[in-house]
């Protein structure tokens, strides 16, 4: 997101700013350590999902702070149906804000019920793994990302949507500008070897309000979102590439 945008849209009323630090469809990064300080020039509290990058980029809020991250733990291979909220405590304490869940007391009244133990012994696993492979899991990605982006820069009808750069490596959204090309009727086609979506889990059938919002919202059809493991292995990544290629 453009800082200057971001700036526009805190109005005299706004109390609260949350924007996505990665973004689950197209990979751009956005510039927290600087949004977080527009937020703060303005007297506003700081929220980011930082779901798609929590396991793959180092996150220390020492060195990039927020008032408020939330992220969820199975897209860094722990268990669904848990996720974490980091809360800042600054001079004035923690900022007010109601409970999700009211019941019980636990975790310290903002979410009564039982602790689901198997869920956070899970996640906390899947973090101390994430953390340990996370160099070795970088170099993986960066490869990939030279090898993919390349070979897809080069075909003449397939676009990347999103910043080449500060991107989430091994996230990526091609665009197939063909005339006849229907992301859904192609999806049916390839069959259950390679899993491809045309867009995000979370708004499925509906069209993308990201490319709506950058712009291609008439390309809802012709987007593919690839997602890539490093679990895959150097044959998969090769039938990976072929389809695209055949395209
Ligand atoms: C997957 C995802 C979520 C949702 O997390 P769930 O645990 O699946 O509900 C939220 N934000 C982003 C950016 C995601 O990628």
């Amino acid at each position: 997101m453009e800082i200057e945008d971001f700036e526009d849209a805190i109005k005299d009323k706004t109390i609260l700013a949350s924007i996505i630090w990665g973004n689950n469809e197209i990979g751009s990064l956005n510039d927290i350590s600087t949004l977080y300080q527009v937020c703060k020039n303005h007297s506003v509290l700081f929220h980011t999902d930082a779901t798609q990058v929590v396991g793959k980029l180092g996150i220390d809020v020492k060195d990039i702070p927020v008032d408020f991250m939330s992220f969820s733990a199975h897209k860094l291979y722990g268990p669904k149906g848990i996720g974490a909220a980091y809360i800042k405590s600054d001079d004035y304490g923690i900022p007010p804000f109601s409970a999700l869940l009211h019941g019980g007391e636990q975790e310290s009244g903002m979410r009564g019920s039982t602790l689901a133990v198997h869920n956070i012994v899970g996640f906390g696993k899947a973090a101390e793994i994430a953390l340990r492979e996370r160099e070795a899991k970088n170099k993986f990605y960066k490869e990939l990302d030279e090898k993919i982006i390349k070979i897809i820069s080069d075909l003449p009808n397939i676009k990347i949507i999103g910043d080449l750069e500060n991107r989430i490596p091994g996230v990526y959204s091609i665009i197939v500008d063909k005339k006849d090309f229907n992301n859904e009727r192609f999806l049916k086609k390839i069959g259950n070897r390679i899993a491809l979506s045309s867009g995000s889990a979370c708004t499925a059938g509906q069209p993308s309000h990201v490319l709506k919002a950058i712009g291609l919202g008439e390309y809802t059809g012709k987007v593919l979102r690839i997602s890539v493991s490093y679990l895959v292995n150097e044959n998969d990544i090769g039938e990976l590439l072929s389809i695209i290629n055949r395209l």
